[in-house]
């Protein structure tokens, strides 16, 4: 009897370990690729259908006519995979299984040659491989500076790596952006880009936008501790546009936010507040401010040197949608706080492709706080009373924002947990 109960106490271990382990490995699934041609007839996007976004992913064109990927996710399952119709251009697609992984290699037919990046997709799941035509000259330089992979480098039973050993760190991290901690604060301009002025009143924006940011750092290190500050400057200094981006990535931020003062010039009574995020210019009044806002470039390069791209940008909406929501979802945020906390006007929330934006490959707003050339709003906005509510503001739209993102992060863990 006592033998007979702890059999079955013993199977029923072995049934729960097995479930365990189903449930530990069965963890990811890449089911099929598609490809979809891109709408500006420049490219492709190969979708990488998952289950869950893979934790890292390293590209390599080792030639013109191929693309390889290794995706790495715990035990990525292929069981159900379905290969793409063979096109044209896609000649084929191969699988090689490695351990934690998948490589996949894209055999393109001749004389079809792409830069290529990935990207998540909003959806959280799949990855995106963005694909844009070059020259035959730009592939050749690709590929020289592209290094093969050997996808049975990647399997322990052939090479027989310990298995803790370091791969290599060359990988696109995806997975560890799941916190929302890391907030970039960018001073628009400076140094000897002065940003838009008021001769008369002796005012520069890029002091004004100094001023506001880092009101809206301290009242963040004080009210949410756990929030890291990043500046992209604290004084008086020039950063270029992309260096201000880069900051943004090098230092893991979940949010850019760069803090500029409006003009126009012509029409002195214009005022009021607008709040952009990175976006293809919809607007005549979004493409004055990309020109306005990006012109800094010309400072390092000369004149001209900027044109970001329309395809650049059709390629970022394309893949980083994730990000323009939320991005989106804080502009409007900022803008409320405007209009209903600190009583301005606000001119709305708007999209725009400004490059200190395109750099940061984080959600990004663009704030600008209203115009120098409009003398009372000037006034406000130099006034310690006039920056401390323009900072406040923008403070409360971050740390509601904070609070929004925490709660929905908790909930889907919240969700996970329940389901095991
Ligand atoms: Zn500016």
């Amino acid at each position: 009897m006592k033998r007979k109960i702890i059999t079955l106490l013993l199977l029923c271990g072995s049934i729960l370990l097995t479930l365990q382990a189903e449930s530990l490995y069965a963890q990811n699934e890449l089911n099929r690729i598609s490809i979809a041609e891109r709408s500006d007839g420049k490219g492709y996007v190969v979708r990488n259908h998952l289950s869950s976004m893979v934790d890292s992913v390293k590209i390599e064109q080792p030639s013109p006519d191929r693309i390889q990927m290794l995706l790495f996710a715990q035990e990525l399952d292929t069981l159900n995979f379905r290969y793409p119709p063979q096109t044209g251009t896609f000649n084929h697609f191969d699988l090689f299984p490695v351990d934690n992984g998948m490589g996949v290699e894209i055999s393109l037919s001749a004389g079809n040659y792409f830069k290529t990046r990935t990207y998540p997709d909003q959806n959280g799941r799949d990855l995106l491989l963005a694909m844009e035509r070059v020259s035959s000259t730009e592939i050749e330089q690709i590929a020289a500076n592209s290094t093969e992979i050997d996808f049975t480098d990647y399997i322990a039973d052939i090479h027989g790596f310990a298995e803790d050993e370091e791969i290599d760190n060359s990988f696109l991290r995806i997975r560890d952006n799941q916190e929302f901690n890391v907030i970039v604060l960018d001073a628009g301009h400076g140094g000897k880009d002065p940003g838009t002025e008021n001769r008369s009143m002796r005012l520069q924006e890029k002091d004004i936008a100094l001023a506001v940011t880092l009101k809206v750092g301290e009242y963040i290190k004080e009210h949410i501790p756990d929030v890291e500050v990043v500046y992209t400057r604290t004084d008086d200094t020039f950063v270029p546009l992309s260096e201000r981006g880069l900051t943004a990535t090098r230092n893991k931020g979940d949010l850019f936010v760069s803090i500029h003062v409006n003009a126009a010039p012509n029409s002195p009574s214009a005022h009021g507040t607008e709040t952009f995020f990175l976006g293809l210019a919809r607007s005549k009044s979004a493409l004055e401010v990309m020109k306005r806002e990006n012109s800094v470039v010309d400072l390092e390069n000369g004149p001209g040197s900027l044109e970001l791209s329309e395809e650049e940008l059709l390629v970022y909406e394309l893949t980083n949608t994730g990000n323009l929501a939320i991005s989106e979802r804080i502009a409007s945020m900022v803008e409320d706080q405007f209009k209903n906390r600190a009583q301005r006007r606000s001119r709305g929330v708007k999209q725009a492709g400004l490059e200190a934006l395109w750099h940061a490959s984080t959600p990004a707003v663009l704030i600008e706080l209203g115009f120098l050339s409009n003398p009372s709003e000037a006034r406000f906005l130099n006034s310690d009373y006039g920056q401390t509510i323009m900072a406040s503001a923008i403070f409360r739209a971050i740390r509601d924002f904070k609070l929004e993102y925490d709660r929905s992060i908790r909930g889907n863990g919240e969700r996970q947990a329940s389901n095991e």
